[in-house]
Parts: structure tokens; sequence; C-alpha cells
């Protein structure tokens, strides 16, 4: 590993890669870490499959972002299967490779770019096998092009929802449902979405392609509970009301082998958290992330963000954003000059897409009311199987903060670290005490983020060993 290179970017998606392009174009060399096979992020990720069928709905600029990193190997030192376990304040990082060796790096610059994960709502049942986050059977069509049997039914909410949906249609999965919180969009926020008429046009190719199979889409409904022996056999869809709590009216049952489930997606702030960035929670931009100055400085020096992992923006915005984390880069290490005009661009872009993502979470962002399904049996943190009568009870003893939550009831504590439950646990907090869930925070972040065989961790320096 290139240890000299000035700037290390955490995440070869969208943003991280296009801020390794742009600081190579200003001849800077960086180190770009990422924990996936191969770059392109969520949006672009690749596999064997590549071989295998086409997978409907997606752009050649993923497979253009890898050959360009490719073509600048020699200032670019890409490293795939790394996954930063450490990143501290004074912008040390701890970098874990193939699951055994753990390196440190302390670079003049780091840029997060670290994208989103999902948010789930649990009903009961959900931990069911057989039940995928949406970005799973997403992954897995993209890696392998692998298929379940179906019937399939997915639930949630946003884009994500109808793309994977009508990607698996493609596909030949038998698709029996889609049950989408959100109703329709009302027609102001039709014309506001008009506003990027590329996007614009992709939502409705979408929603075509699963109009033109007849697949049916429930509006206005959730899945409340996925019942079976063992895998799922059924789920329970109820009609939901604006903040999509399940309310009085016809419950359906339909038939299911294979549940998908996802109700948009949150920023990855683990690193950031780690570090000692400030936080903000922001509903409209997917809850909290760390706050930024224009140049996507967080408010520890030196230390940028881009893209998802900032606010969810999606994959235009994520783009703009590293071309503007890398000139401010480049400024600060004084080779900024060649990159102003590329940064000027990119903040036009980002003025003009911000009415499109405004619009966007006021249809289909997240509501308080999704964890009205989830009952007090219902397991929240399935690495430690604790039930949301567990959390409830540690608020009703006179836990309120999510620090002492969490050691109480070992929720988040597990293999994941509160990757897939902390929404959960924040959202019955804030109905458990009646605060809003902005005043509920976050939880702390401890390196090493995964676990990190001991041995691993010797390799390091004594000092930071010892810390
Ligand atoms: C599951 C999922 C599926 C999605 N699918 C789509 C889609 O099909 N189409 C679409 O338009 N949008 C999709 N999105 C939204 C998507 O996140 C954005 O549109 C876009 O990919 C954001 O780009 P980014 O560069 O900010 O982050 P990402 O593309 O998410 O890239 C971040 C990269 O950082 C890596 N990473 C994270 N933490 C670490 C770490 N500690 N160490 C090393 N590497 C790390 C990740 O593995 C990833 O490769 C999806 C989001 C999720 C969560």
């Amino acid at each position: 590993m290139n240890a000299d290179a000035p700037v290390v970017i955490i995440g070869a998606g969208p943003a991280g890669a296009t801020a390794a392009l742009a600081l190579a174009e200003a001849g800077i060399s960086s180190v770009l870490l990422d924990d996936n096979g191969d770059a392109g992020g969520q949006v672009w990720r690749t596999g064997a499959a590549d071989q295998g069928p086409p997978l409907a709905y997606t752009d050649a600029r993923g497979d253009e972002l890898r050959r360009d990193l490719a073509r600048h190997g020699d200032i670019i030192d890409h490293r795939t299967g790394h996954e930063v376990v450490g990143l501290f304040p004074d912008l040390r990082l701890w970098v874990l490779a193939g699951g055994e060796t753990v390196t440190s790096l302390h670079p003049k610059a780091v840029i997060v770019a670290t994208g989103a994960l999902e948010v789930f709502a649990p009903v009961p049942g959900w931990t069911r096998p057989g039940v995928y986050g949406l970005g799973g059977l997403q992954a897995l069509m993209k890696t392998s092009r692998a298929v379940p049997d179906g019937p399939v039914v997915l639930g949630g909410a946003g884009p994500l929802l109808r793309l994977v949906a009508a990607q698996l249609a493609a596909l030949g999965a038998e698709i029996s449902a889609v049950v989408d919180a959100a109703p329709w969009p009302s027609p102001g926020q039709v014309w506001r979405l008009a506003s990027q008429p590329g996007l614009l046009a992709k939502g409705v190719a979408f929603e075509w392609g699963l109009l033109r199979r007849g697949i049916p889409i429930h509006r206005g409904s959730a899945i409340v509970e996925i019942a079976g022996d063992d895998e799922p056999d059924s789920v329970l869809v109820a009609p939901v009301d604006e903040t999509w709590k399940p309310v009085e009216g016809p419950r359906r049952r339909l038939a299911a082998r294979v549940v998908g489930l996802g109700y948009g997606v949150r920023s990855n702030v683990e690193l950031t958290r780690l570090a000692g960035c400030e936080h903000v929670f922001s509903a409209p931009r997917g809850g909290w992330h760390a706050t930024r100055d224009p140049n996507m400085e967080t408010t520890v020096e030196n230390l940028f963000l881009a893209g998802d992992g900032g606010g969810i923006g999606g994959v235009e915005v994520a783009l703009a954003e590293g071309v503007i984390a890398a000139s401010a880069v480049a400024q600060r290490l004084g080779r900024g000059d060649g990159l102003k005009t590329k940064a000027a661009k990119a903040r036009r872009r980002l003025v003009d897409l911000t009415r499109f993502q405004d619009a966007l979470a006021e249809w289909s962002g997240v509501r308080p009311g999704i964890l009205a399904g989830c009952t007090e049996d219902t397991i929240v943190c399935r690495c430690e199987d604790v039930k949301r009568g567990e959390i409830a009870a540690a608020v009703a003893a006179g836990y309120t903060d999510i620090g002492p939550v969490k050691m109480n009831t070992r929720a988040g504590m597990g293999l994941c670290q509160g990757r897939t439950c902390t929404p959960a646990v924040q959202a019955i907090m804030a109905s458990e005490t009646g605060t809003p869930l902005a005043e509920v925070g976050l939880p702390t972040s401890r390196a090493p983020l995964r676990p990190v065989p001991l041995e691993a961790l010797a390799q390091l320096p004594q000092d930071e060993a010892a810390e």
C-alpha cells in the first residue's frame, strides 16, 4: 500500500471514485479503500454475473468508472477488500485487509464516501429465513443474477422498492405484489420531480416495468406480519395513514415464499461518529449525518465527506459532491486551481438537484408511523435477539439516552454493531418517550467497527494497539 499518499478516500462508490479521479487530474495521488470486490458502490455494484443476462435499468457509468480507475492505476492506489475499522480525529485510520491484517495509515486529508445503509421496520416474522432487505436481494442479482423462487412480495417505500421489483421481474421472478407505504405522489410533487426529467423518466420506467407485467402495487399500505412455519408462506397487508401507521380497514393476506423489505436508506455515520464530527438530524436527507461546510469539510479539520454518507441525495448528488470534495482537498494541498471550473459546475448541478431531492423525500421519505406494526414480542435487534418490549422496558426504567438503552438491552451490540437495528431502536425510543426522533440521538461508535482478530490488532504500532 502506498502509505505516503497524502489523501485517503474511504469508499469507491460514485462519490469516492469520482473524488479519486478528480484528484488524479490535479496530479495528486490517493489511496482508495473499499470493502467490496470492485469499485462502483451500491448503485454500480458488479460481480461474476457480468457474463449472465443483463440486469435491467442499469447504466454504463459503472463500467466507465472502473475503466477510468484502472487507467489511473499509477496515481490511484485502489484497494478492494479493505475495510476501514477505525478513523480518529487526528486522521489516523485502521484498515482491515482480507479480514486478517490491520494496518495503520496517517494521511494529510481523508475523504469519507461510505454511502448509505438500508432502513428496516421490524414486523412479526421479519427474522424468518426467506425475508431479505431490498438491497440484499438486489446485491444477489447484481453479483450472481440469483432470483428467488416465488411468489415474492416486496414491501416498503422509495425508489429502491420499485427498482428492485422491476429488476427481479425482468429476470423472471414471480412477483405477486409490491406493497408501498407511500400514496401516489401529489401533482405538486410530480411537478417538482419533473425539474429533473431524466430522473423522473427512470422512476416512470420502473413503474411501467411493473404495470405492464400486471404486478399489483398496493399503495398506502404496509406489510404488518410475515407468517409461516419456518420460511414465510404469506404476508398480512394493512392500510396505513399519512404517517404510515396501520389503520382500521380491510387487511389482505398475500401468498409469499420470499419477502423483501426496505423503507429507504440512511447515511452510514459509523466513521464520522468515530472521528468526532458534529452530526445533525435532517428528515429530508434520511436522518442523521455529519455536518459539512460548502467544501464538504466536516467539523474535523481536513476530514471531508461526500455522497450519501453526508445525507441522502442519490447518485447524481454523490458524483457532484465527490468533485467538490476533491477540489477542496487539492486546494488545501496547494494544487487546486485546475479543478476550480469543474467544482463550480458541480456546485450548480447540486443546486439543480435540490428541488428533485426535496420532492422525492416529501413523497417517499420514511415516516414515524412505520414501527406501529412492530409488537412487544417482535425481535428488533436480530444479532442479540432483543425484542421491542425489552427496549420499551429500559425506557420505562428511566434510560432515555440511546447509549444506556443499548448497554442495558444489548440492542446494537452484536455482530453488525447496530447497522440494521439502530433506526428502529431510535424510533421505538421516540415513540415511548414522546420526544421527536431528532432528540433521541445517535449511539457511540467505537473502534474497531467490526470484529477483528486479536492477532491482527497486535500488528499495529505498540502505542496504537494499547489505545
Ligand atoms: C443497499 C442499497 C442499494 C442501492 N441501490 C441503488 C440502485 O440500484 N440505484 C440507485 O440509484 N441507488 C441505489 N442506492 C442508493 C445509493 O446509495 C446511491 O445512489 C449512491 O450509490 C451513493 O453513492 P456513494 O458513493 O455515496 O455511496 P455508495 O455507492 O454506497 O458507496 C460507498 C462504498 O463505501 C464502501 N464502504 C462503506 N463503509 C466502508 C468502510 N468502513 N471501509 C471500506 N469501505 C466502506 C461500501 O461498500 C461502498 O462500496 C442503494 C443504496 C443502498 C443502501
